[in-house]
């Protein structure tokens, strides 16, 4: 062989490879939204297989003649919602029914993983509970409560890491203090594929609001808030200390959101979409809280189409 031919031979085939590796990690950034300006790191979640988590725009198609009424509203709602608190490590005065070691969280992930379940977003979960819209095999719906930091410096990188999605309940005072989440934080979260929602302004009990300034300065306005700084509608409520009742609803959804999340009550036969059942995860092992999922929320398979 002809050593020049040979050397101009090599040298296509290695630009040829290099425009391949150069294009595709071109395209890769594009889909994915990165700059090479060091500014916003890839915002898409990727599951472990690398295929795109889910996000608010791909929720499920619904099949002919889903019921939507609230009893098949109550049916559908037997996905399980986790609901925790905050994640960091622990003091000597914390309670394990509220904070999260990170260890633990990191146990409690990988057991969810294992056991087959598949996490979803906030709009995915409501579409499939409101209007039936289908859902992957085993979902799960994370949740976690207040706005503290430690769901943006300790949760938010285990979700990435497993390719996971959960949803954040901001409580809109706190916002940028010390110990709780930043505005940007929040927009963060948000951009990853993290779904919003509110938590009133100051973690006030609803039951107990009686005017129409508190209302507005409790739910409308946090909600808008939010909206503001995300750019888009925020229209679920997880009430504070799960506490609600049925005068408080009209309310509720006055104030623009479409559905509320309570704790471990049983669902209101009137108000499905406005009294959504969570369960509390505190220091518990991985091996307990599945066992604990499945108790809560036994899969059953309610024939709901027709
Ligand atoms: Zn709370």
């Amino acid at each position: 062989m002809n050593v020049d031919k040979y050397f101009v031979r090599r040298a296509v085939a290695l630009a040829v490879l290099v425009l391949a590796v150069v294009g595709g990690f071109s395209l890769v950034r594009a889909a994915f939204g990165g700059g090479g300006d060091g500014a916003a790191p890839p915002t898409t979640p990727t599951t472990a297989a690398g295929e795109p988590a889910p996000t608010s725009t791909n929720v499920g198609t619904v099949p002919e003649n889903t019921r939507t009424d609230n009893a098949a509203q109550i049916a559908r709602a037997n996905v399980p919602v986790l609901c925790y608190h905050q994640v960091r490590p622990m003091t000597a005065s914390d309670s394990a029914a509220y904070v999260t070691e990170p260890s633990t969280l990191d146990d409690q992930l990988d057991a969810i993983k294992a056991a087959g379940y598949t996490t979803i977003t906030l709009d995915q979960y409501v579409a499939h509970i409101k209007d039936g819209a289908t859902l992957p095999a085993k979902p799960i719906l994370l949740t976690f409560d207040d706005g503290s930091e430690g769901h943006y410096t300790q949760v938010l990188p285990r979700l990435q890491e497993r390719g996971m999605v959960a949803t954040f309940f901001i409580m809109t005072v706190t916002l940028g203090n010390e110990n709780w989440l930043t505005r940007e934080q929040v927009q963060e979260l948000d951009a990853a594929g993290m779904s919003i929602g509110s938590h009133t302004w100051d973690h006030h009990d609803v039951t107990g609001l009686r005017t129409a300034k508190d209302f507005r300065t409790q739910l409308t306005e946090p909600r808008r808030t939010l909206e503001k700084l995300l750019g888009h509608p925020v229209t679920v409520l997880a009430y504070p200390f799960g506490l609600w009742n049925r005068s408080v609803v009209p309310h509720v959804e006055r104030a623009g959101y479409t559905s509320a999340f309570q704790l471990a009550e049983k669902a209101d036969p009137r108000y499905p979409m406005h009294s959504i059942r969570r369960i509390a995860v505190g220091e518990e092992s991985g091996a307990d809280l599945v066992r604990q999922i499945r108790g809560a929320f036994p899969a059953t398979t309610p024939a709901l189409a027709s």
